[in-house]
């Protein structure tokens, strides 16, 4: 308790976190400071997908650290371009800009589409959340994040998700940009249909705006593929990464088309931190290790699965991949009782229930999550 009056002195009033105090993990699993185990179905918000503490990861960013941690974008650096050249395999995009954090990759996002575009409209959907700086927060939904803060971004329509029809009627010669999360994360798991994201292209053809799909929580292997976009076929403008990028380590990445970096010059955007060499020498390494691991086979697998067990608890169960959320009532409730019980989930509104646990997860963990829902939920 001592630890959470300290920080109640301290720290700006911002989070409702939970009443515990974390100090060590390894795997799937965290310890608090009285060594009580959880296992971890949050992977500090489907970041940590490698699991806690990965040896091989340490490994690889003790080396680094040993040989070279910051220069600034002044010079180049080695972990930089081959972690770009990675990033080219993967995603399938062109050229890599680096950030660190998921609202620094969406800022970018917008300013790109202004400046190759010089439209000025952006759209957005209901539901949507893509981060708390002013440019991210003005395309993102919510009221209650957005209205302290106004005026926010001139020129934001905010368009049904899911809606292909009322979509048509607000795109128009001025839109600038399409934003949306091809998985809806924050507002509780809500996958975008293979038709929306079809007419969102079909309308791009017409208009020639830049189609931005925000990856930041959806990407590197959570929805069971390397990315949401891969269920879907189609390539955007722009894509924004960051959360399980660098497993922890903070790094967030703006990926573009050649069309789009053709636009771009010296002086447009940049950022001390963005890329240095440990941060994409993390990144590098989660890349490695979920290769190595066949962690996106993982995710597919045990996200089926992980799904299938949750049916038989709650009426309402979402998702693609390792990326899942589901109606319950009382799920604050739910949360804290299943604390109490060794299990570490997150509720994104009352009645919604999100799991985005590592997605190096077993069989074994599964059974024990739904162990202690069903008696949290039912007992
Ligand atoms: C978390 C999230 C962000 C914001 O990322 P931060 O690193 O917290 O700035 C943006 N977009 C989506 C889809 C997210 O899930």
């Amino acid at each position: 308790m001592d630890w959470i009056q300290r920080e109640r002195e301290v720290l700006i009033n911002l989070y409702s976190r939970q009443n515990v105090v974390l100090e060590r993990g390894k795997g799937c699993y965290l310890y608090d400071t009285e060594g009580k185990r959880y296992l971890d179905l949050v992977a500090g918000i489907a970041t940590v997908s490698i699991g806690h503490c990965n040896p091989l990861f340490i490994e690889k960013i003790k080396n680094q650290l040993d040989k070279l941690i910051h220069t600034s974008n002044l010079y180049y650096t080695i972990p930089q371009i081959q972690l770009a050249e990675k990033l080219r395999e993967i995603t399938n995009m062109d050229k890599f800009f680096f950030c660190n954090s998921g609202a620094e990759s969406v800022e970018a996002s917008l300013k790109f589409a202004r400046k190759v575009t010089r439209k000025k409209k952006f759209i957005a959907f209901t539901g949507s959340f893509h981060g708390r700086t002013f440019g991210a927060l003005s395309v993102t939904f919510k009221q209650r994040f957005r209205e302290p803060f106004k005026p926010l971004l001139d020129h934001v329509i905010f368009c049904e998700f899911n809606d292909p029809d009322e979509l048509s009627k607000h795109v128009d010669d001025e839109t600038a940009a399409v934003i949306l999360e091809l998985v809806q994360g924050e507002a509780g798991v809500y996958p975008a249909t293979q038709e929306f994201v079809k007419a969102i292209f079909e309308l791009k053809d017409e208009y020639d705006f830049v189609v931005i799909f925000d990856e930041v929580q959806t990407g590197f292997g959570r929805t069971g593929s390397w990315f949401a976009k891969d269920h879907f076929n189609v390539r955007p403008d722009i894509m924004t990464m960051a959360k399980a990028m660098g497993s922890g380590i903070p790094i967030g990445c703006t990926a573009v088309t050649n069309e789009v970096a053709e636009k771009l010059e010296p002086g447009d955007h940049a950022s001390t931190f963005g890329g240095n060499p440990l941060a994409c020498t993390a990144s590098l390494a989660t890349i490695e290790i979920m290769e190595n691991q066949n962690l996106i086979e993982n995710s597919r697998k045990m996200g089926e699965y992980f799904r299938k067990k949750l049916s038989e608890i709650f009426i309402e169960v979402r998702g693609l991949g390792l990326m899942i959320g589901c109606h319950a009532r009382n799920a604050y409730s739910i949360v804290e009782k299943s604390l109490s019980r060794g299990l570490l989930v997150n509720a994104t509104s009352e009645d919604t229930l999100r799991f985005v646990p590592p997605l190096i997860i077993g069989k074994e963990e599964v059974d024990f999550a739904i162990d202690v829902l069903e008696e949290v939920v039912k007992g």
